[in-house]
C-alpha cells in the first residue's frame, strides 16, 4: 500500500470518503516534492532566497507545508465541503441566528474587481465610488431604523453593542453625568451583558412577566439617576414583540437614560415599525443576519450602529461623508469616540447589504419581514398540537418550544430532539436559549423557506417526537447518519486540540 492510500485510511485517495471515515489532513496526503503548480522555464536566472534577503531574516529550517498536487488538493477540499451542512444545502432553522438563504447576486456584486480589489488605505479621491456606496448604505439603514446617522465600522453585532455602550458613556460624560448601570431583560442575548461589562458598566437584570415581555413594574423599580440606559431586543429573544415599548422608553428617558436597541434580528420588523419611532437612541444591526451575508463559522460580519441626532457627534470615525454635491471624503465627527475597526469596516459585507437592499426596495424589505413572521407563525401553529410552545401567542420571526414535559415523562431532552432532526436532513434548531425557558428549542424558519419545506420540517419534528416516545434509544444515539456523531461538548471545550503536528 502506498503511503498516500495508507494515509487515506486504506482507500485510494480519489474515492469519495463517505460516512464516518475520517478525511486525512492535508499533511497526511503530503508527498515530498509534489506541488500544485509548475511554471515553464523562461531561461531567466531566478534569484535564490539567500541572494534576495539578509541571512538574518531567513528561517533556520524549512517551513512544514503540505506538498500535494492540485488534483489531490481540490479533491480533499471538495470532500471536506461535502461533510458540511450549509444554508445552500437545506433549511437551517437556528433561532436567533437567522441562517437564511442569501441571494448569489449579492456575492457577485461584492466580488466585482472594482470593489473587492481596492486597498482600504487608498485615498478618497481614488475611491469615490466606494465612499458613495457607504454613504448610500448608511442612508438606507437610517431610513429602515428611523435614525439620524450610522457608523459602518463595527465588525459584528457584539462589536456594535460595545460601540453603542461607548457612545452612551461619551454622551453622559459630555453632560458631566457619571452613570454606572445598564438595564438588561433576563431574556437578552448573552452578548448584551458581556458588552456591558466590557464597556465598564454594571448589569441590572429585569425579569420577564408571564407574557414573555419586560415586567414593567420591575423595570420601574430599578430605574434611577445612575442608570445609563437600557438594552432591549424587540422582538425579544422569545420572538415576541415588547408591547409596552412606548411606556418603557418614556420611563427610561425620564431618569435621563438612553435606549439601546439590539437590532440583530431586524428581519422581523423592516418596513413595518422603526426603532427610532419607538423612542430608541442607538440601534445596532447585524448585516450578516438580515442583509445577505451568511454567518457562523467565524466569517466576517458587520454590525453598523445607527443613532439619534443627539449622539451623531460622538460616532466612530472617520466616516464616509458627502462633503459637496457628488463629492465624498472621510470626516471625523467632532467628539468622536475614535475608531472601532482598523479600517472602514468589513466593506464587502457592506456592499452585499446595499445590493440586497437595492434589489428588494422598501416594499420588498417589508415583504421579507412579513414572510419571516408568517413562516414562524405557520410553524408555531403546526407544531403547537404536539409540542408545548413557551408563550403560545402570535410570535414575530421565531418561536420557542419548551420540551420540559418530554424530559420529565420520557427522559428525552431538547438536545436529543435537535440531534435527531439532523438525521432528517435539517440543521438543528437553537437549544437551551433563551435561558428563561426550560428545555428551550428555538426555531427560526426565516422568510426564504417555502411552505413545502416548512411542512417537511414539521414532519421531521413529529418523527423525532415519535422516536422520543417509542424508540428512545434511537434519539439518544442521534445523529447516526452524519460524518460526526454525538460529541462530548464539555470535553471538546475543555480539551482543545487545535493543532496537527506535521513532523
Ligand atoms: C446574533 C445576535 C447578537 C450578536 O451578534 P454577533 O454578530 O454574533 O456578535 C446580539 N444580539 C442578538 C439578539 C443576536 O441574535
Amino acid at each position: 500500500m502506498s503511503p498516500l492510500t495508507q494515509a487515506a485510511g486504506g482507500k485510494a485517495s480519489s474515492a469519495p470518503i463517505m460516512g464516518r471515515d475520517a478525511e486525512p489532513t492535508i499533511f497526511e496526503l503530503s508527498q515530498p516534492g509534489r506541488s500544485s503548480f509548475q511554471f515553464r522555464t523562461t531561461g531567466i536566472q531566478a534569484w535564490t532566497a539567500e541572494e534576495m534577503f539578509d541571512a538574518r531574516f531567513l528561517a533556520d529550517s524549512k517551513v512544514p507545508l503540505a506538498e500535494v498536487s492540485e488534483r489531490d488538493l481540490v479533491a480533499h477540499v471538495t470532500r471536506l465541503s461535502h461533510r458540511q451542512f450549509s444554508v445552500d444545502l437545506g433549511a437551517y432553522p437556528l433561532g436567533s441566528c437567522t441562517m437564511k438563504y442569501n441571494p448569489k447576486i449579492c456575492d457577485t456584486i461584492a466580488g466585482l474587481p472594482g470593489l473587492a480589489g481596492v486597498h482600504p488605505g487608498a485615498p478618497a479621491f481614488l475611491t469615490q465610488g466606494w465612499l458613495e456606496i457607504m454613504v448610500t448604505l448608511e442612508k438606507a439603514l437610517c431610513e429602515i431604523t428611523g435614525m439620524e446617522a450610522a457608523t459602518l465600522q463595527p465588525a459584528a453585532g457584539a462589536a456594535g453593542e460595545l460601540t453603542g455602550l461607548l457612545l452612551m458613556r461619551a454622551y453622559h460624560e459630555a453632560n458631566g453625568d457619571i452613570r454606572r448601570r445598564i438595564i438588561i431583560p433576563d431574556s437578552a442575548h448573552g452578548t448584551n451583558p458581556a458588552s456591558v461589562t466590557l464597556g465598564g458598566y454594571e448589569v441590572t437584570t429585569v425579569p420577564s412577566d408571564d407574557r414573555g415581555c419586560v415586567d414593567l413594574a420591575a423595570l420601574k423599580a430599578v430605574l434611577g439617576p445612575d442608570v445609563a440606559g437600557i438594552m432591549l431586543t424587540n422582538p425579544n429573544t422569545l420572538g415576541l414583540f415588547e408591547e409596552d415599548i412606548a411606556e418603557i422608553a418614556a420611563a427610561v428617558h425620564d431618569v435621563g437614560g438612553l435606549l439601546y436597541y439590539d437590532g440583530a434580528n431586524l428581519n422581523a420588523i423592516m418596513g413595518v415599525v422603526r426603532p427610532g419611532d419607538m423612542g430608541f437612541d442607538i440601534v445596532h444591526m447585524n448585516l450578516h443576519k438580515t442583509f445577505a451575508t451568511p454567518h457562523g463559522g467565524g466569517g466576517p460580519g458587520a454590525g453598523p450602529v445607527a443613532v439619534s441626532s443627539r449622539l451623531v457627534e460622538f460616532l466612530p470615525g472617520p466616516r464616509a461623508t458627502e462633503v459637496d454635491e457628488g463629492v465624498f471624503d472621510w470626516v471625523m465627527p467632532p467628539r468622536s469616540i475614535g475608531r472601532v475597526h482598523g479600517w472602514h469596516g468589513n466593506s464587502l459585507v457592506l456592499a452585499r447589504a446595499l445590493a440586497y437592499i437595492e434589489i428588494h426596495g422598501g416594499d420588498g424589505l417589508r415583504r421579507v419581514s412579513e414572510r419571516a413572521v408568517l413562516n414562524a407563525n405557520w410553524i408555531r401553529r403546526r407544531l403547537s398540537s404536539v409540542f408545548d410552545v413557551a408563550f403560545d401567542r402570535p410570535c414575530m420571526h421565531e418561536v420557542v418550544l419548551s420540551l420540559a414535559s418530554l424530559r420529565k415523562e420520557h427522559g428525552v431532552k431538547a438536545i436529543d430532539i435537535a440531534k435527531r432532526l439532523m438525521e432528517e436532513g435539517f440543521h438543528a434548531p437553537t437549544v437551551y436559549f433563551p435561558l428563561i425557558v426550560d428545555e428551550a428549542l428555538m426555531i427560526e424558519p426565516t422568510e426564504t423557506e417555502s411552505v413545502q419545506t416548512l411542512e417537511a420540517l414539521a414532519q421531521a419534528f413529529e418523527v423525532a417526537l415519535d422516536d422520543a416516545i417509542n424508540n428512545k434509544e434511537a434519539v439518544l444515539a442521534a445523529p447516526r447518519t452524519t460524518p460526526v456523531g454525538r460529541v462530548d461538548e464539555a470535553r471538546a471545550a475543555r480539551q482543545l486540540v487545535q493543532t496537527f503536528d506535521a513532523r
